[in-house]
């Protein structure tokens, strides 16, 4: 997962606006950033490992002027996360130079790599998607326009080429990305929080197969490839992944996963004394089953937020306590029937070791809750979930998931609660990793393309 922005704006300070959309967007990725911009056709890109504000200070920000410019948030797996994959990334072609941001995983990079047939700086599939439209000797759009139609997979895009701003979705519009408008100029960001931060006003959703480009010669959209089917935007944006405060196609995540949690409170319920979240993104969810159950809601756990994902391994005799690096109980939580809601269970490790830390704090019960369905299957578009032999519900039962983890008892929400929790059309979401029914071919060799997720 990674964040997008992009932005025309000639009379403004694109640079330090990408910065803010990218601050919105930080969420979506912290290993790496970058802004790039063009000034009356130059393109210059800035872009380092780190957080947005590691990444820039107001000197580096200054030196940054243009009059279109797009950022970028990175997320990148096992082995991705080098300097020479930090985004946006410039690539120099036969027919042009393109600055290029990349949210997704495509399933064909391999191939298209192999055609390209020459030696690309990095190692993302996003440079393949850049050296596409570099090539290209027809006008950019249409330069744009044949690049998307080889791609197969994830790619919501932005881009600065021909001294023009341009934006995507694949045809299943499995990324987000929405169109808005600061006055008269237009900005595309990854989520609505973007929008918000910058004070630009959303205007759509990006339709799947839409292409908008911003040039000297205003704004244009151009549905340049057909739609595949109604789409498949990623449920796991709508219990993970998003911002609590985007709104997707209309609807509030925040609601979306309250609604979850209420469901799930119908669905499985339980005699409690405390309802309490694994922070921060079971939070919503824990309020709704709180709420239609009656139980109070209770933080119960202290989520450590300055904790980031890679950090100094403790000591063999403080590996057991690794847990607390983040997460620490309340001692209200003794002597409760507490529920735990959680959005997702992949590997379990994360959930066993705070039942276990629940139960030593002197928890009488553990009833875990989660919020999506069990995770069975790998993401193949740009999630980097974990491959199917380490998901612990692939080949087990609920009840031996339970086992696994420890707790009192465990239920998850049925994918129909989680469909009409969303209060978007089933047909239009990507569920693969819950149902095994991926909306495209799907490589054979799946642990080759989750390297570069991004
Ligand atoms: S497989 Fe799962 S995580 Fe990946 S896009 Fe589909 S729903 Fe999202």
């Amino acid at each position: 997962m990674c964040g997008v922005f992009g932005v025309r704006a000639p009379e403004r300070d694109v640079a330090r606006l990408s910065y803010f959309g990218l601050y919105a967007l930080q969420h979506r990725g912290q290993e790496s950033a970058g802004i790039a911009v063009c000034e009356d056709g130059r393109l210059t890109a800035l872009r380092d490992l780190g957080l947005v504000p590691q990444v820039f200070d107001e000197r580096s920000l200054s030196g940054l002027r243009g009059q279109l410019a797009i950022g970028h948030t990175r997320y990148s797996t096992t082995g991705g996360n080098a300097w020479a994959n930090a985004q946006p990334l410039l690539h120099h072609g036969r027919a042009r130079t393109v600055a290029l941001g990349h949210n997704g995983n495509l399933v064909n990079a391999a191939a298209l790599r192999d055609e390209i047939g020459k030696p690309l700086a990095s190692s993302s599939d996003s440079e393949v998607i850049a050296a596409l439209i570099a090539d290209d000797d027809a006008p950019l759009e249409d330069a744009v326009a044949n690049a998307m139609n080889r791609l197969e997979g994830a790619a919501s895009v932005v881009g600065l080429a021909d001294e023009t701003l341009f934006a995507f979705r694949d045809a299943h519009g499995f990324r987000p990305l929405v169109l808005g408008r600061l006055g008269d100029d237009p900005v595309v960001a990854s989520e609505t929080c973007a929008l918000d931060l910058v004070g630009a006003e959303l205007v759509r959703e990006l339709e799947p197969g839409e292409l908008v480009l911003a040039g000297r010669d205003g704004l244009r959209t151009v549905q340049a490839l057909e739609p595949a089917g109604e789409g498949a935007l990623c449920i796991f944006e709508f219990f993970y992944l998003a911002r609590p405060d985007t709104r997707l196609d209309g609807v509030e995540v925040h609601g979306a996963r309250v609604r979850m949690g209420e469901r799930l409170a119908a669905e499985a319920p339980v005699d409690a004394d405390l309802v309490l979240p694994i922070p921060d993104s079971g939070t919503p969810a824990a309020i709704g089953f709180a709420r239609a159950a009656g139980i109070p809601f209770s933080e119960g756990l202290i989520k450590n937020r300055y904790v980031g994902r890679t950090f100094i391994q403790p000591e063999q005799g403080m590996r057991e306590q690794g847990i607390r690096m983040k997460f620490n109980p309340l001692a209200e939580v003794e002597g409760k029937r507490l529920v735990v809601v959680d959005d997702s269970i992949v590997r379990g490790s994360t959930t066993r070791q705070i039942v276990q830390m629940l139960f030593d704090a002197g928890a009488a019960e553990v009833h875990v809750r989660v919020s999506s369905p069990p995770v069975v299957s790998p993401c193949f578009y740009g999630i980097d979930l974990a491959s199917e032999d380490e998901m612990i519900a692939a080949h087990s039962t609920v009840e031996e998931v339970r086992e696994a983890i420890g707790a009192t008892s465990l239920a998850y929400l049925s994918l129909g609660g989680l469909e009409e929790s969303t209060a978007r059309p089933a047909e239009g979401l990507c569920r693969a990793c819950l149902t095994r029914e991926y909306p495209t071919r799907v490589p054979a060799n799946a642990a080759k393309l989750r390297f570069e997720t991004v």
